[in-house]
């Protein structure tokens, strides 16, 4: 622009040698201006030109200024006249001061302004005849349309914030212009975009150089004249995202190509760089340990996090008791939302050095360095009150948390010790009353060898690995197996011999003691068709159903069907169901009934473990009754004795014949006896043992 200003000045010089000056009076006084084919000359510069007598604060714009900007061309008592109808509102002032300053000899004035219509222009304003006292008398005013020079200075300053290297492109001379250089760029390229301006060559050096292989072509074509102006006929930006290397190492660009003027006409534009590579790691960061339902953390940062701690603490994991509810109940945005909540809300309750994040679903994980146990307990109490309070303040299905906590210590495997919080976790499940559970490595070895068993059972179904020893029922009085008890045992693959208190609870509480109680049955029922059929003697063997089996619809018929299909009476397969059972069941007097109405006998099984109920003894059809071992050991007391006495008075009262459990000791076969106990079940005469020994015994 200054050497557009130099030579238009030097042009004025030359001009104002010539004379070539229109002359028009007004008020009576002579005033001169550039002549039409000097004001088209200026015009085709750019420039619009004015002239300016300060004595008479008068100003004379040039026609093409007058039709430009539609305004009048002469303008008195300056600079108001023509502040007011060229320059807008707000910058009138520095207008005024303009002159002002033009006024007291300043050799040039000059400043940008916008117009009245919103355009941008420079003002510049030369003296070019002075008086006596070296004030001016007349100046030469331009006026240039620097819409496109303030656009390319915005797109500059735009650009500047995020782009380390920027290049102005002169279109038409084919050169590139460097308005900034990145040091990176000048480590590499130094003084070359300098020396060589032209832009072909250049950017051509920067795509073989720095760009890689597989983006090369693209590139070229991106940053190619055609393509750009093929571009600028829709939109003003081009960008570009692009790979490089650098140093070795794969950097990644950005390209931005912007148009300079808002013409249809393909003119000079801008181009810049950026290294985004930064931005893209984060971003990479950001996407790989952001959890995208909460915004919180995710798993792999809690990870991260935690392989980088090197204190100890307390690694806590927490679910929400039914969250499914929640999705069910309120939909599965809402449930968004309440995540969110519940992590907001375990946040809040963090220490400065603990960090949480969400794993999955409703599952999230806290860790808490150096916490004193009591502190976690209570954090834990905490976050499960606020959780009760948030719920019921956003009317939302109730959120009751429960947690398993572990130890951890640095360097330890973080997925394990996950597994271990996990599993301490679902041992709270069931409890009512703490939501929270240390873990233990005695429970958690218990839990692993169930798991196994669970896994295992219908090998060892299909591969006869349970196997069942029976215990003889021994009439007292003459000393004769009147029946026996098959009870089940798991032989192990190394052949060890499992007890079923260590597998039946398992099998009670995932309903596989269903199957296993059927089985049982009808091997039982097996065995007295073989000896019957070998016209052995044949004694009734009980069988135990597990309360858990009871509860499977249609299991009198199941067991009903067994017999029919293997061909003998019922009654040689009495059914010994637990006293427990039998109170907790609300069914089972149907289901007894049932039994019997088919001709099964009926036991009732440990009898004085429970809340023994006489009542339950008069409405239910059992035929038998069991004492427990817990009873028979209290025989030697006298209380023990008396109420033994009673039970067995009332048994048989009620028309049921008893059998005592667990007995191991002469004087207590010989106190039973006395009180006309039936039968007796019990070391003292014989352990359970296996079919071939209990065939022996018979
Ligand atoms: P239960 O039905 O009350 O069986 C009697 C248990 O007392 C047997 O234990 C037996 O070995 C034990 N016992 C008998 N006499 C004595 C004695 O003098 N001293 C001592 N210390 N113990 C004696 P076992 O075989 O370990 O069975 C335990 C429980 O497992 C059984 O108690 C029964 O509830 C359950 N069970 C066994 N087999 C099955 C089955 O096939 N199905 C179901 N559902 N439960 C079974
Ligand atoms: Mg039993
Ligand atoms: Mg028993």
């Amino acid at each position: 622009m200054l050497f557009l200003l130099v030579a238009t000045v030097s042009v004025l010089r030359s001009f104002m040698k010539t004379k070539d000056l229109e002359t028009f009076v007004f008020n009576g006084k002579n005033y001169s201006l550039l002549s039409r084919t000097f004001q088209d000359a200026f015009f085709s510069l750019g420039l619009l030109t004015f002239r300016y007598y300060p004595e008479e604060k008068t100003m004379i714009i040039s026609d093409k200024f007058a039709e430009t900007y539609q305004v009048a061309k002469v303008y008195p008592n300056m600079p108001y006249s023509f502040a007011g109808a060229v320059i807008a509102e707000e910058e009138r002032q520095s207008f005024y001061e303009l002159i002002e300053k033009l006024e007291k000899g300043e050799k040039k004035v000059s400043n940008t302004f916008e117009s009245v219509s919103g355009d941008c222009f420079r003002v510049t304003i030369v003296p070019c005849e002075w008086n006596n006292e070296r004030k001016p008398i007349v100046a030469l005013g331009f006026v240039e349309n620097i819409e496109k020079q303030n656009r390319s200075e915005k797109l500059f300053m735009a650009l500047a914030k995020d782009y380390g290297s920027i290049y102005y492109i002169d279109v038409e001379k084919g050169v590139l212009f460097p308005y900034r250089i990145s040091d990176d760029i000048k480590r590499e390229y130094g003084e070359a975009i300098r020396e060589n301006s032209n832009y072909e060559h250049l950017i051509n050096c920067y795509i073989d150089k720095t760009v890689i292989d597989a983006e090369k072509d693209e590139m070229r074509k991106i940053c190619s004249y055609k393509f750009i102006e093929e571009c600028f006929k829709e939109k003003d930006i081009i960008l570009h995202d692009y790979r490089g290397i650098r140093d070795g190492k794969t950097i990644y660009c950005r390209l931005k190509i912007a148009k300079l003027q808002n013409s249809e006409k393909f003119s000079d534009f801008m181009i810049a760089f950026s290294d985004t590579t930064k931005a893209k790691i984060f971003e990479v960061e950001r996407l790989a340990y952001v959890d995208p339902v909460t915004e919180g953390n995710n798993y792999n940062y809690f990870k991260k996090q935690l392989s980088e701690t090197n204190k100890p603490g307390y690694f806590v994991s927490m679910d929400i008791h039914q969250f499914k509810i929640v999705n069910q109940i309120c939909g599965v945005k809402v449930g968004d939302r309440v995540l969110k909540e519940i992590w907001n809300t375990i946040v809040e309750n963090l220490k400065e050095q603990d960090f949480a994040a969400r794993v999955n679903a409703d599952h999230f994980v806290v860790f808490a360095p150096t916490s004193p146990r009591e502190e976690i307990e209570s954090k834990v109490g905490k976050v499960t009150s606020d959780l009760s309070e948030l719920s019921k303040k956003m009317r939302w299905p109730r959120l009751h948390p429960y947690f398993g906590i572990a130890k951890w210590v640095p360097g330890q495997n973080i997925e394990e010790v996950y597994s271990y919080t996990t599993f301490a976790k679902h041992s709270v499940k069931d409890e009512k009353n703490v939501n929270f559970q240390f873990y233990s490595v005695e429970e958690s070895d218990k839990v692993i060898e169930q798991k196994k068993m669970e896994d295992n059972f219908y090998d060892a179904i299909s591969g006869n690995c349970f196997e069942i020893w029976y215990q003889p029922k021994v009439s007292p009085v003459c000393g004769r197996i009147v029946g026996a008890e098959a009870l089940v045992r798991w032989r192990r693959e190394d052949g060890m011999l499992v007890p079923p208190g260590m597998f039946i609870p398992v099998f009670e509480r995932d309903g596989l003691i269903r199957i296993l109680d059927e089985y049982i049955f009808d091997r039982v029922c097996h065995f007295i068709k073989a000896r019957t059929k070998k016209n052995l003697p044949v004694l009734p063997v009980s069988v135990n159903l597990s309360r858990a089996s009871i509860c499977y619809e249609g299991i009198v018929e199941q067991y009903d069907k067994i017999v029919q299909d293997v061909g003998i009476n019922p009654k040689y397969v009495p059914i010994e169901i637990t006293e427990t059972a039998a109170v907790s069941n609300s069914d089972i007097k149907e289901i007894s009934n049932e039994f019997c109405r088919r001709g099964f006998v009926l036991c009732m099984d440990d009898f004085g473990t429970g809340y023994s109920s006489i009542s339950l003894l008069n409405s239910l059809p059992f035929a038998n009754i069991k004492l427990d071992k817990s009873l028979i050991d209290t025989i030697g007391e006298e209380k023990g004795l008396k109420s033994i006495k009673h039970i067995i008075a009332l048994s048989k009262d009620l028309g049921m014949t008893i059998t005592a459990e667990g007995v191991e000791h002469e004087s207590q076969k010989n106190s039973l006896m006395d009180l006309k106990c039936d039968n007796i079940q019990g070391f003292f005469y014989s352990p359970p043992v296996p079919e071939k020994e209990f065939v022996n015994l018979l």
